[in-house]
């Protein structure tokens, strides 16, 4: 009724902290083209009317958009908010310390035009908790809280000196701060995973077969049992929610979707039956465009360089399939321990370039990432639409210098490119003032 008043350019009343972007064009989130000349109308932390026609909102702050870009804020669907900018050290030390490193990283996050995050794996339900009060500015954060891993799986940091474990026994200082916890029959990952949501995780990230970075995890391993898998997959669903795996073969990748898993991450060594599997189930995929940098910067001679050189030619296949399979896919990037790299954050979802054009990356970081973020059900911490630019749909919006669709590296220069910054509402940058 509202929206319709004001499209009609009856009086309606705005109170001091709505905002009145005026002659921006549209890149809605959906399609692959700008809208014409529009006026889009925010109040509280809704987009509240879109019109082509003035907009009467008397009281609103008016943002001159001059003919730029207004686009939904980006989501980067596989990111460690906790792990991201910290050395493993420092995220496995310190609690307090490694909160406050990530939350001066998550301010630089939402800096970069990334108003939400899927945060698969370390303890950020404190980090998430201070940026929804206000307390530091940050991204909206869905959060799978540790990640599950078993003895020897991906995310198992611990060395030989901690074994044997005993059942019981104490916790492991990645266990203590709760980056990855150690799981080892069913009844442990119901415990664990129970854990997770009793803190607020919204899905529950666990590790299906082998990963790069960990030492004792081969890659054609595959580490879960399906016992073990079903009974993540129960309590999820339980909790309205669902299970995400960490899984890089066919053979992980299969037993993950035949005990109920709705997103796989990585895949990168999947074959060509297995990404049709992955398209017949409706499965998610959450893909990462790993830069070089990060195969490059492993030692050389040592067990992660030379998983990570098994694993970086079958980044591009992937891509591949998920587009041949047409699979729902998600972008993410999965940075981990560099500061440097995650200054890159929006330099890696340009790179999609390689397989996509700048419209289709652009959809995949916004509307569509936002559809992988809705399946977290009864446990969304924010209910209401992302990743669009439509009427009703939650206030994160990005007023960009240029059209994005026609220069996706705008998205890598957020500081020059993004002028006017907002998330749920409020403004975090208004570059045109200045
Ligand atoms: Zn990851």
């Amino acid at each position: 009724m509202l929206a319709a008043a004001l499209v009609l350019g009856l009086c309606a009343t705005a109170s001091a902290d709505d905002v009145l972007f005026e002659n921006v064009r549209i890149f809605d989130g959906k399609g692959a083209v700008l809208s014409a000349p529009s006026n889009v109308l925010v109040k509280g932390n809704v987009i509240a009317a879109i019109a082509t026609n003035p907009i009467q909102a008397e009281g609103a702050e008016r943002i001159a958009g001059d003919g730029r870009t207004l686009m939904p804020g980006l989501i980067d669907a596989h990111w460690h908010a906790m792990l991201a900018a910290s050395s493993p050290a420092e995220a496995m030390g310190d609690l307090s310390f490694a909160s406050i490193l990530a939350g001066e990283e998550a301010t630089d996050t939402l800096m970069r035009g990334f108003t939400t995050v899927r945060d698969v794996g370390g303890p950020a339900f404190g980090l998430k908790r201070a940026i929804d009060r206000g307390i530091i500015p940050g991204p909206r954060i869905y959060t799978s809280g540790a990640m599950i891993t078993v003895t020897s799986g991906h995310g198992d940091f611990r060395q030989f000196t901690d074994l044997p474990r005993r059942t019981g026994g104490p916790l492991t200082p990645m266990e203590t701060v709760g980056g990855a916890m150690v799981v080892d029959s069913p009844d442990e990952v119901r415990m664990r995973v129970r854990e997770q949501f009793m803190q607020g995780a919204v899905l529950i990230k666990l590790t299906a077969g082998g990963g790069v970075s960990s030492p004792f995890s081969p890659l054609d391993v595959t580490t879960f049992t399906e016992p073990e898998l079903r009974a993540a997959v129960e309590i999820a669903e339980n909790w309205g929610t669902y299970v995400a795996a960490h899984a890089f073969t066919s053979d992980a990748i299969r037993k993950a979707i035949a005990a109920g898993v709705k997103c796989i991450e990585h895949g990168f060594l999947m074959d060509e039956a297995t990404a049709r599997l992955i398209a017949e189930k409706d499965v998610w995929l959450s893909l990462q465009p790993l830069p070089e940098l990060m195969r490059t910067g492993l030692r050389e001679g040592s067990v992660e360089r030379a998983k990570a050189d098994e694993v970086w030619p079958g980044i591009g296949r992937t891509y591949e399939l998920a587009k041949k399979y047409k699979i729902k896919t998600a972008w993410g990037t999965d940075v981990l321990f560099s500061r440097a790299l995650a200054k890159q954050q929006g330099a890696i979802l340009a790179s999609l370039v390689r397989w996509y054009t700048p419209a289709e990356a652009l959809v995949m970081a916004t509307g569509t990432n936002a559809e992988l973020l809705a399946l977290s059900g009864q446990r969304n911490p924010y209910p209401g639409k992302l990743g669009v630019v439509e009427e009703g749909a939650l206030a994160d919006l990005l007023l960009v210098e240029g059209n994005p669709l026609e220069n996706i590296d705008l998205v890598a220069d957020p500081a020059k490119s993004f002028k006017i910054i907002m998330k749920d509402g409020i403004i975090y940058k208004n570059a045109l003032t200045e």
